[in-house]
């Protein structure tokens, strides 16, 4: 099966109707392919100069500037300093942006 480097794929704490869980053989394939870990659409990424967004809306998997800019799930500990500094969990921009315009 060719794996999808962008495709709707999802940890298991995110995985849903919309979003399934890689089996382990994929997550192997996935690997191999883009050298990097299949990423959850619904977790959050940062780069190193400090952006956030989902596996859905941060660069594309493997490509230049997800290489360049050090982009990597976001850690527990960032997570938590992030809420401290900024009073609020950890989003996505993008999201945030689309939800907002849903909204009106
Ligand atoms: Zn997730
Ligand atoms: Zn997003």
């Amino acid at each position: 099966m060719k794996i999808e480097t962008n495709g709707n794929h999802a940890c298991t704490t995110h995985a849903g109707a919309d979003a399934r869980a890689m089996t382990r053989n994929q997550i192997t394939d996935y690997l191999a392919e883009t050298g990097c870990k299949p990423r959850c659409v619904r977790c959050i990424y940062m780069s190193e100069p400090g952006e956030m967004a989902c596996g859905r809306h941060s660069p594309g998997h493997g490509s230049d500037s997800w290489v360049v800019d050090r982009w990597a799930a976001i850690t527990t500990a960032e997570a938590s300093e992030f809420q401290h500094v900024v009073g609020r969990p950890p989003t996505c921009e993008t999201c945030v942006a689309i939800a907002r315009r849903a909204t009106g």
